[in-house]
């Protein structure tokens, strides 16, 4: 398969760089390792859950990056997982692994590839890091937003970065009670991002 722009990655970066590079005419392939576009802000319940209100905040956003998509020329290939981008005379060739079980092999031939894979959380080990009910914020996240549902009745969120707020709320709005918030840098830094 042969495209302009390979966009490796359907998270909130990567939707809008493939939408708008289609908009200026370019051949687009989106490839994702996941089934659905969204990444992991706009990350969707799992389809055998059949969730009419998926609980993520920014619902116009995402709604606007779906039909968006459905509406334009991009050629969306999920559940690909990129492991290795080569680069060849007339171009690059970018290598995937199809579905869960990443057996069968795919290749998408562009001119030009965009990375959009998005961040990692740092863990940093810690006494007790590996104990039953502790888990990171993304992950709690993850399964709240992919599992509709809760890593426990009671919380502490606890670590740096403004990622920290919607986990917190979104464990909140989900009826877990949030025993604390605990940021270890200066707490000005989390209070910056407090409206959003
Ligand atoms: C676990 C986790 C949960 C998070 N939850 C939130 C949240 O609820 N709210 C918030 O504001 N921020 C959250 N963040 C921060 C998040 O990184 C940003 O909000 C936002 O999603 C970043 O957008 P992005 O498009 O750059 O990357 P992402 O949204 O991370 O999207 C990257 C996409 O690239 C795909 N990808 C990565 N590697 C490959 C590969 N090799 N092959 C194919 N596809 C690949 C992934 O499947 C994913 O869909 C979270 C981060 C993490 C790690």
């Amino acid at each position: 398969m042969r495209t302009d722009l390979a966009v490796i990655g359907a998270g909130p970066a990567g939707l809008a760089a493939a939408l708008a590079a289609a908009a200026r005419g370019l051949h687009v392939t989106l490839v994702d390792a996941a089934p659905e576009p969204g990444g992991q802000f706009h990350r969707q319940p799992a389809a055998g859950l059949r969730a009419e209100h998926p609980p993520h905040h920014r619902r116009r956003t995402w709604t606007r990056l779906r039909d968006g998509l459905a509406a334009s020329s991009v050629r969306v290939l999920a559940e690909h997982h990129v492991w290795c981008v080569e680069r060849e005379t007339d171009g690059t060739t970018v290598h995937a692994l199809l579905g869960p079980e990443q057996e069968e092999p795919a290749e998408v031939r562009a001119t030009a590839v965009l990375l959009a894979t998005g961040g990692y959380e740092t863990v940093l080990p810690f006494p007790g890091w590996t104990l039953p009910g502790v888990l990171t914020a993304g992950g709690a996240q993850a399964m709240l937003k992919g599992g509709l549902v809760v890593p426990g009745r009671t919380a502490v969120v606890a670590g740096t970065g403004p990622l920290l707020l919607p986990v917190a709320t979104g464990l909140a709005s989900a009826g877990v009670s949030v025993a604390a918030l605990v940021e270890s840098a200066d707490p000005r830094r989390l209070a910056r991002h407090a409206g959003a």
